[in-house]
Formats: C-alpha cells, sequence, structure tokens
C-alpha cells in the first residue's frame, strides 16, 4: 500500500486501509498527503523526520524521491528505525502540474495568518500536523527537510537554504550530512521568511531546511541520478543511523545581504531573465531599475543573485542578493 499512496494522493482518493505495517513499524494515514510512520524500535540516534515534496505542485523530483523511499520501507530494503511524517504540499497544484492554485504555498507557514483560500487553509493543516507529530515523538530532536526543485539553472544546481533562526545554531553534523548528499552550496538566511522549513526551525527549534534539488522538470524526465546521494540521505533519516558525510568545505557558503524589492509598476532587472542562481555581479554593476527606488546598483563588494523574478507583485522580492562567506567552523 505503501507505494500506492502517492498516485492515490494525487487523484484526491482514500486508501482502502487508512493504517497497516511496513516491517517494524506501523503507518497511519493523518489526511490527505499526509503520512506518518512509527518504528516499533526507534534507533537511538534516530531523529523525529519530517520529509516534504510538493509545496510548489510542478516541482516534481522531491516526489520522486519520497516514491523511492516508501518503496524501499515497503519491501524491507530500508528498516524503519525513526519516526517519520511524510507530506505532500498543494496536492491540487500537484494534481495540475502547476506551481500553486492561488498563491505561493510556502509564505504562508505562520501561526498569526490570516488569510483564507485553498493554499492558506492548507498551510493550516500542514502546520497543525507538523506540530503534532512533533509533541507525539519528543523524545527525538525535531528535523525538517523541505524538498524543492528551482525554476531556473543553478551555477549550484543543488543548494540548501537555512532558514533565519534566533535559536541555537544549527547542529554541525548537518552541514556533513548535507556535503555527503552531493549539496554543492548552503544560503544562510537573514531574516524571517515564512516558508515551511522557517516554520519547523523558528517554532520548533529543528534542524529544517529547503532544499533545491535540481531544476523543474515533469514526472519521469528528473534526473534522480544526480540526487542518488540525497536518497540515501534520506534513507538513513529513515532508518535512524547516520547519514555518509563529507567535509563542508565541499559546499560554497553564501549569505544574504539583501532583498531587491520591486517597489512600482516599471520595474526591470538590468539581466537576462534565465541568469543562473548565484551568477555573480561585479561592483557597480546595475542590477534593476525601479521607478520609484531608483537603480540598484552592486556596491564595494561582489554579489550574486538567487531566485530572481521581475513578475512579482509589488511590495514583493525579486531577488535575493548574496555574498559568500566562509563555511561554519566545524
Ligand atoms: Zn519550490
Amino acid at each position: 500500500m505503501l507505494s500506492d499512496w502517492l498516485d492515490l494522493s494525487f487523484e484526491g482518493k482514500t486508501p482502502r486501509s487508512r493504517t497497516g505495517g511496513p516491517a517494524n513499524g506501523r503507518y497511519r494515514l493523518l489526511g490527505s498527503g499526509m503520512l506518518e510512520l512509527v518504528p516499533n524500535t526507534p534507533q537511538p540516534e534516530a531523529y523525529s523526520c519530517v520529509i516534504s515534496a510538493g509545496i510548489h505542485g510542478n516541482e516534481t523530483a522531491p516526489i520522486e524521491l519520497v516514491g523511492e523511499l516508501l518503496a524501499a520501507l515497503e519491501t524491507g530494503q530500508v528498516r524503519l528505525g525513526a519516526p517519520l511524517l511524510i507530506l505532500l504540499g498543494n496536492l491540487p497544484a500537484i494534481a495540475a502540474g502547476q506551481r500553486f492554485i492561488n498563491t505561493n504555498l510556502n509564505r504562508l507557514f505562520r501561526r498569526d495568518l490570516e488569510e483564507s483560500g485553498p493554499e492558506p487553509d492548507r498551510a493550516r493543516e500542514l502546520m497543525a500536523t507538523v506540530d503534532a507529530f512533533y509533541a507525539r515523538h519528543q523524545d527525538h530532536p525535531p528535523l525538517h527537510y523541505d524538498m524543492h526543485t528551482a525554476i531556473r539553472d543553478s551555477r549550484y544546481p543543488r543548494f540548501a537554504v537555512e532558514p533565519y533562526g534566533e535559536g541555537p545554531p544549527t547542529e554541525e553534523n548537518q552541514w556533513h550530512w548535507l556535503a555527503g548528499a552531493g549539496l554543492q552550496a548552503v544560503l544562510h538566511q537573514h531574516c524571517h521568511s515564512w516558508t515551511f522549513s522557517h516554520y519547523s526551525r523558528h517554532y520548533h527549534g529543528a534542524q529544517a531546511f529547503t532544499l533545491e534539488l535540481g531544476k523543474v522538470a515533469e514526472f519521469g524526465h528528473n534526473d534522480l541520478t544526480a540526487l542518488r546521494p540525497m536518497s540515501e540521505l534520506l534513507k538513513a533519516l529513515a532508518e535512524g543511523v547516520l547519514p555518509a558525510s563529507a567535509p563542508p568545505s565541499r559546499m560554497a557558503f553564501f549569505q544574504v545581504e539583501r532583498e531587491l524589492m520591486r517597489e512600482s509598476e516599471d520595474f526591470s532587472l538590468c539581466f537576462a531573465e534565465d541568469t543562473p542562481n548565484f551568477t555573480e555581479f561585479a561592483p557597480g554593476r546595475c542590477l534593476a531599475r525601479d521607478a520609484t527606488a531608483g537603480e540598484c546598483r552592486v556596491g564595494n563588494t561582489p554579489l550574486a543573485v538567487v531566485f530572481p523574478n521581475a513578475e512579482v507583485e509589488i511590495g514583493a522580492r525579486a531577488a535575493l542578493l548574496v555574498a559568500t562567506t566562509p563555511p561554519p567552523r566545524t
């Protein structure tokens, strides 16, 4: 049943049984696109793991990774050793092959959310489910990997965004695991942004990341070879054993310096629309022209551009401007 769950979820169907057992554990459907797996005997090193995919509906590679993980659990190739919550974010958008239906789900994960509509309602469901899951499994530290793919090319196709947090710093072992999983870069956020991974870090103190795993493609057209080490990391988390590790210095580290905001109707970026993420611009280079804010130019140190999008609403972020930073001392 576990391997059918994905397809049934997309079709909006409920599987015949809502509970069952993979080898050495139990699963339970908590709602549409929400599956909890609990081991009979959790491993001492295990985290309470939230693995989410499809927060943007057209980002399919992460959903295929979830499918591989569930198949491995079902056949017993992976022995469940950690509490696991698998979440599919925006089911109607996944079914439609679109990023979202009405609005970007990945900015709505805040407890004082007042908006209404399909995406805000789904954000509330997902937040409540995460809260209850971490509360049920308090004897294991919380962890959340929210998996995405990017719209554009990238100098580093696989990178992690570390959400901003005022609590303890991210544990050292996370950098080793991400390097071991073939991630190529890390971007430290500089302020609160109400993404799903930020939710788990901000409200639960989880080890949490948004993982960008290559470029958007349709189901069946993803290059899963490059994601093999990431798939192994997910399996190790599910088993509750130590994942493969590599020196964090293999990854490039960046810090967000500032956000480039669109402030007027008459707004344009000064570089090509298909410029890859992490493209670096030299001091003095013009990055954007805005009728209200004027020109945005690079200051004394080079800046790289991530997630540029001139088509955002007025008042929204049109790009992140980032600078290189040393790897965390480990
Ligand atoms: Zn995404």
